[in-house]
């Protein structure tokens, strides 16, 4: 199937393509990697009367750190975040993580902005944005909102943006002295969208987690940022506390039956991926030694 007529305007400016969204409000979309777009036309899942490709915007490219700040703009190409510097120093959970996000040519054209707008549920990155505590600047017409990534993503491919708003870039902290990170996903095969799959970062102080921030994808409509962790910080660890964090995430975990798990099995998933990531952070093997899987 292809996709039905539409109109195609490339966007010389972040002004101009604000203003295209403005005239043509839900009737337009933006196009960046096309990666989930056009699959989503061509299928005729959605069929936008206008195309507004943002693809040549400059300024919505690259990756800059300024003081305690990692700015990256939503045009970067998941291919420039794995190969970047600054991610690799600043933020080794988003560098470890894109390397899950489907295959290198799509790597090669989807972008960060478009992996978050498009906010599948089951997708690496949102979660990431959680577990790194990142805020998503959108530009409109009247000028730029600052969202916390936990209040960005509202439901299954849905979000805070309006149909007249940009993603223009996100805002992490720098990689924190004495943290650590953990992602872990199943999928079927490697570079399938996760069964389910877990991205956390912590800071560390020998026995004892703090800041523990735990993002679950694919075990609901959106990530979760589960409050469980809360069970998991400051004191010492044991499998009883470990028993208690899993019983609050599971009362926070939504996750639904589909070709690929039951609900039920991906329950259990996240259950052994909290265990795997409390051991992982805290070097105690000794934590997932009844092999949680
Ligand atoms: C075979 C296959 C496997 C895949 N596997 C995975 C996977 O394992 N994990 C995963 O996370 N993804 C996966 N994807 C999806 C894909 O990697 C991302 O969703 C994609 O990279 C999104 O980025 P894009 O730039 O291509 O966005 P586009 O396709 O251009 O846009 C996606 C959506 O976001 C909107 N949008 C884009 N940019 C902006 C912006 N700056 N501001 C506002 N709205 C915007 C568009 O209008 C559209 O609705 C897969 C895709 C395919 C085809």
């Amino acid at each position: 199937m292809k996709a039905s007529a539409f109109a195609y305007a490339r966007a010389t400016s972040v002004s101009d393509a604000l203003e295209l969204l403005h005239a043509h409000r839900d009737r337009a979309k933006v196009l960046s990697g096309g990666q989930s777009l056009m699959p989503a036309m061509n299928l005729r899942l959605i069929s936008p009367e206008l195309i507004v490709d943002i693809g040549e915007l400059a300024e919505l490219r690259g990756i800059a750190v300024t003081g305690n700040l990692l700015r990256i703009g939503a045009l970067t190409r998941h291919v420039e975040l794995a190969r970047s510097p600054e991610i690799a120093a600043q933020a080794p959970l988003l560098a470890e993580a894109i390397a899950h996000v489907a295959h290198p040519a799509i790597r090669n054209r989807g972008t960060l902005g478009g992996s978050l707008a498009h906010a599948d549920p089951a997708s690496e990155l949102p979660a990431c944005m959680l577990a790194l505590n990142a805020t998503v600047i959108v530009r409109g017409r009247t000028g730029e909102r600052r969202i916390a990534a936990q209040d960005f993503f509202t439901g299954i491919y849905e979000t805070a943006l309006s149909p007249e708003e940009l993603l223009v870039a996100v805002e992490l902290p720098a990689k924190p002295k004495n943290s650590a990170h953990f992602f872990h996903e199943f999928a079927r095969r490697h570079g399938d969208y996760a069964i389910t799959g877990l991205a956390a970062q912590a800071l560390v102080d020998g026995d004892t987690l703090s800041d523990l921030r735990l993002a679950f994808f694919a075990a609901g409509d959106r990530p979760v940022l589960t409050k469980a962790a809360s069970k998991l910080v400051g004191r010492a660890v044991t499998p009883a506390v470990l028993a208690d964090a899993y019983g609050a995430l599971s009362e926070e975990l939504d996750p639904h039956d589909d070709q690929q798990a039951s609900a039920a099995m991906r329950r259990h998933l996240a259950k052994v991926l909290l265990v795997r990531c409390v051991a992982t952070l805290l070097r105690r093997p000794d934590l997932d030694a009844g092999g949680s899987a």
